[in-house]
């Protein structure tokens, strides 16, 4: 692991900007690994759950943000509901992603760090999710224009996609691009 916590002012810095963000306090965590007993992608990333808790504690965000671990995770919820600290590690991956984000770190999965923003870009125009934009905008930002393009007209053929976007009603969409605007701030004060 890296020395990063070493040289870093407050040994607690990067666990007190976890829990500003997520609202969850990961100090209290035993290192028990039932969340990574439970975690589907587990096997298949550099740093387990646990071990991601524990990077946090050690305050060593630089060797954490640089591995893919937390891009991988698919929010199933499966190590939240384990923890018998009731710690919600899904929230703290989320957050994770968030500030790599918006503290412009390089992601180390640009694909999924690309999806992330192409995503959260529709629905703030439309108050829901495009599908369609959202899958073309990847892909064109990603270099694999017709990524699965042969899927579409299925798709479509079945109704699961539309070539329009159905925008929400326009008080509601109001509704959560203000929610999203607050999270920005909320995110921009972790920052300072
Ligand atoms: S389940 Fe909870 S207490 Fe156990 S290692 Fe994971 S985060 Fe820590
Ligand atoms: S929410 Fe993420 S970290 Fe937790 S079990 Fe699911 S995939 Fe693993």
């Amino acid at each position: 692991m890296s020395q990063g916590a070493s040289t870093r002012r407050d040994p607690h810095e990067f666990r007190e900007l976890i829990r500003e963000f997520s609202g969850e306090d990961i100090g209290c965590c035993i290192q028990c690994g039932k969340c990574t007993a439970g975690c589907p992608v587990a096997e298949d990333v550099p740093f387990m759950p646990n071990q991601v808790i524990q990077l946090i504690r050690m305050n060593d965000l630089e060797t954490l943000l640089a591995a893919p671990t937390f891009w991988y995770c698919s929010s199933c919820q499966t190590c939240s509901t384990r923890c018998p600290l009731d710690i919600d590690i899904a929230a703290v991956m989320n957050t994770l992603r968030l500030l790599v984000i918006d503290q412009g770190h390089t992601p180390a999965e640009t694909d999924v760090a690309t999806v992330n923003k192409v995503f959260m870009r529709s629905l703030n125009a439309h108050g829901r999710v495009f599908e369609l934009g959202v899958v073309m905008n990847k892909n064109i930002r990603t270099g694999h224009p017709f990524r699965d393009a042969g899927l579409g007209p299925a798709m479509f053929a079945k109704g699961k996609i539309s070539i329009r976007p159905h925008n929400i009603e326009k008080k509601n969409r109001k509704r959560i691009r203000r929610m999203i605007a607050n999270a920005r701030r909320f995110s921009d004060r972790g920052q300072r």
